[in-house]
């Protein structure tokens, strides 16, 4: 065998090995441009968070501005492994186009990844199938007609009909995310309590509720006008073929800072994208005492 003919060879055979390696960088799609919340400080660290990972490849779609024609907002959400929606209509902003609620719909439904950080738990209350993507959400007017309040109570999730308005949060303190599910994906490995905050803990919560796993939960504290319920923070929802992943975590970029946020932020995310996740658990995530 000449030396050309083993060099050449070995080229072949480290290249196949690298392809091997280095698997292909997941597309992800943040959808931002109208929010009670200040989307343009979050975005970029949501973005950043996801491409540390070096599992994401990440693209932004910015709708035009309140009250601006948006006939023309059409992002290719099928060219994507998960969209991230940094985006709420309620407070101020406006609805997307019919058209663009069909697309997200036929994406999530025929097996896209969908994920719903914070202020997109408030979104879109008019559009039952947003509603029954995120699994519960608040404010915008929800109340008992969109479905039956969620929470945790003695060891399991209760479904409440009760009526009233769906949402609410007291002011900002911190609190423990707690982990109610830790057989998936996203959760496997972390402390079973993780500190997170100050930041709103998101209570009272209504919504369909279909396919929705309580992944955890932090509890709302009455004396600050919580609820008194241990409310869930992290959730997914089977949606057709889709997996769609809900942190109600994270205000602002502050609370961005928080490892709860930032570790379940990127393994929700790489779930909603495939169904599983290759990320490790940080050795130095902080845990709470019981
Ligand atoms: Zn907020």
């Amino acid at each position: 065998m000449s030396r050309r003919f083993c060099l050449a060879a070995l080229t072949v055979w480290a290249l196949t090995a690298a392809t091997a390696w280095a698997e292909p960088p997941l597309k992800a799609l943040i959808v931002d441009g109208q929010n009670n919340h200040n989307w343009r400080e979050t975005t970029p660290v949501l973005k950043s968070q996801l491409e540390e990972t070096g599992r994401f490849a990440v693209d932004v779609a910015t709708s035009p501005p309140r009250g601006e024609d948006m006939s023309g907002f059409q992002p290719d959400f099928a060219a994507y492994d998960v969209v991230v929606l940094n985006y709420t209509d309620v407070g101020g902003g406006d609805r997307w186009p019919e058209a663009t609620e069909r697309a997200l719909e036929e994406y999530v439904g025929g097996g896209g990844g969908l994920v719903s950080y914070h202020a997109a738990g408030s979104a879109f209350p008019h559009w039952d199938e947003y509603n029954k993507m995120i699994g519960i959400g608040g404010w915008g007017g929800r109340n008992e007609r969109h479905g039956p309040y969620v929470y945790w109570e003695d060891g399991r999730v209760v479904r409440d009909d009760s009526p009233g308005p769906g949402g609410s949060h007291a002011g900002q303190h911190p609190f423990d995310v707690v982990i109610r599910q830790a057989d998936h994906p996203i959760t496997r490995g972390l402390p079973e309590r993780i500190p997170h905050g100050p930041d709103e803990l998101f209570a009272r919560f209504r919504g369909p509720a279909e396919n929705l796993t309580v992944l955890a939960t932090a509890y709302s504290l009455p004396d600050r006008g919580g609820s008194g319920r241990h409310e869930p923070m992290l959730m997914t929802v089977q949606y057709g073929e889709g997996r769609v992943f809900q942190t109600m975590l994270g205000h602002g970029v502050p609370q961005l800072a928080s490892p709860a946020f930032q570790v379940t932020f990127q393994r929700g995310t790489e779930w909603a994208a495939t169904g599983k996740v290759t990320q490790p658990v940080p050795d130095d995530l902080p845990a709470a005492e019981d």
